[in-house]
């Protein structure tokens, strides 16, 4: 799987090293080619300065034309014997060889083309022929003394030159391939062992399935890049692991909530059958009891898949703008009833202008689901209060009651799916929630919905205090459509 990316690393660590070594090298042949044939014309240059000065020197030393270049033949052979022995100089005068030396590296003056033309500066030029390549420096004499114009041309090969270039040259053809090899070698083996722990967690993360979630990647010593992809990667199966856990226990709850009452009903059912001529009135006992867990499986259900719905986000909200003092005070209402039935006294201090947008359906549930455990949690003779008021930019509802309380270590589980804290008694007495530990959990969902937030405030022996935090309507034009009553806190 990996061997593209590491073909394609070796390649390009390959084409940019290539790159600097071609410029390199290009550089490095250019620049010692360029020294070597300045060295040659500077050599060449002080030749014919040499045999220039030597011309106007000997000239007016021995006060005639003749006698002066026989001088500077002289000086010309102790130049070959001395200072200047590779280079080849001939002295022309029109088309007459005035003087020449020979030199170990240059033709014979004699066999090169003079100019007679006068100029300044000495020009440089190459001839090559079968010998090879030849260096050629002319430059024009005027010697002012007997006035007459020579020319002194210095020759001298260019073939070591050359030569020294080649074997550069081969020099670098082997060495630049070779490197580059070694290079790509070196690099595909560098790139193989860096993504060799990308390799190993792939492996690892292929085996991991929903069956073994509890495996994770190996995330080695040094906290690297791939350390932290590790890392990462095991908190993603962490969470995944936590989720398929969730959804496990749900099935699992949710499977057993929905047996007991099909089996009870079905036992019911099946008991009057195999009864002949089974009176009317125990036939309608039966009826009732099968309707009452019919009547409980329907709640379950209906509860399961509006979770379900909200955790898909599935769950559309049919936001309205109301008075949240009125939707509230109807919940209270309906708990009145429910505690008059257990002899718990309901009373309530609401905030009534207290205008609110957002699901009013869902909000009823809310604090039907609120007010009726704290109801049913409450023993007779207790009380329940409910308080709405503002705090800052948010709606606080408080829901108190005296009841029993939720033991310390049953708190922080009193928000999961299915979760009762007295499993007996809560199935027992189901009242108007399901009692299948959905209450609250639909409950947390519904404040969510609306990006407020629902909090156990506190619980012990002498009650319970549940709080709801909801966002104030941020735009003020949204005032309820509904007539406004009157400001201030209604007691009931
Ligand atoms: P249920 O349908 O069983 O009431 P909930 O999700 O509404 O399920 O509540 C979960 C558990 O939290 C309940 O079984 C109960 O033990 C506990 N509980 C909730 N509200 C109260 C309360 N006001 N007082 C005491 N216990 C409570």
């Amino acid at each position: 799987m990996f061997r593209g990316v590491r073909v394609r690393l070796t390649l390009w660590y390959t084409g940019v090293l290539a790159t600097v070594l071609l410029v390199f090298s290009i550089g490095v042949y250019s620049a010692l080619g360029t020294s070597m044939r300045q060295r040659l014309d500077d050599n060449l240059r002080s030749a014919t300065q040499v045999t220039s000065l030597a011309l106007n020197h000997e000239t007016e030393e021995h006060g005639g034309r003749e006698a002066g270049e026989a001088n500077v033949r002289l000086v010309l052979n102790t130049m070959h014997q001395t200072s200047f022995p590779r280079p080849a100089i001939a002295v022309w005068d029109g088309s007459r060889l005035v003087a020449e030396k020979p030199g170990t590296a240059g033709l014979p003056g004699a066999t090169l083309a003079h100019k007679t033309d006068i100029r300044a500066s000495t020009s440089f030029s190459t001839l090559r022929n079968s010998a090879g390549s030849y260096r050629i420096a002319t430059a024009s004499v005027w010697v002012p003394s007997i006035s007459a114009h020579y020319q002194v041309i210095a020759n001298e090969s260019a073939e070591p030159i050359e030569a020294g270039l080649a074997s550069m040259r081969e020099i670098l053809m082997i060495f630049v391939p070779l490197c580059l090899l070694l290079a790509a070698a070196g690099g595909y083996f560098l790139a193989r062992k860096s993504l060799k722990p990308v390799l190993l967690m792939t492996q690892t993360a292929e085996q991991i399935s929903s069956h073994n979630l509890e495996q994770r990647l190996s995330t080695g010593t040094s906290r690297d890049e791939l350390g932290l992809l590790a890392e990462t990667f095991n908190r993603l199966f962490a969470r995944l692991q936590e989720a398929f856990r969730q959804q496990r226990q749900f099935m699992a709850d949710a499977s057993h909530e929905l047996r007991t009452p099909l089996s009870v009903a079905l036992t019911a059912t099946q008991v009057n059958l195999q009864v002949r001529n089974q009176n009317a009135r125990e036939l309608y006992e039966a009826l009732e009891v099968v309707q009452s867990q019919l009547f409980r499986l329907r709640r379950v259900v209906e509860d399961m898949f509006m979770l379900v719905r909200t955790d898909n986000g599935m769950r559309d909200l049919t936001v309205t703008s109301f008075y949240l003092g009125e939707v509230i005070l109807d919940s209270v209402r309906a708990a009145k009833v429910l505690g008059d039935v257990r002899n718990v006294r309901v009373t309530s201090s609401i905030m009534r202008e207290a205008c609110f947008i957002g699901d009013e359906g869902l909000l009823r549930q809310l604090f039907l689901i609120l007010l009726d455990n704290a109801v049913k949690y409450t023993p007779h003779g207790g009380n329940v209060d409910l308080a709405l008021r503002a705090a800052g930019d948010e709606y606080e509802i408080q829901v108190s009651d005296t009841g029993c309380g939720i033991a310390a270590p049953d708190q922080p589980f009193i928000f999961d799916r299915f979760f009762r804290a007295d499993k007996s008694r809560s199935r027992r007495d189901p009242g108007a929630g399901s009692g299948a530990g959905l209450g609250l959990a639909i409950a947390k969902s519904i404040v969510e919905l609306h990006k407020g937030e629902l909090k156990l405030e506190h619980s012990g022996p002498s009650g319970s205090m549940f709080s709801v935090r909801l966002p104030c309507p941020a735009i003020e034009a949204e005032t309820p459509s509904v007539s406004s009553p009157a400001s201030g806190v209604m007691q009931h």
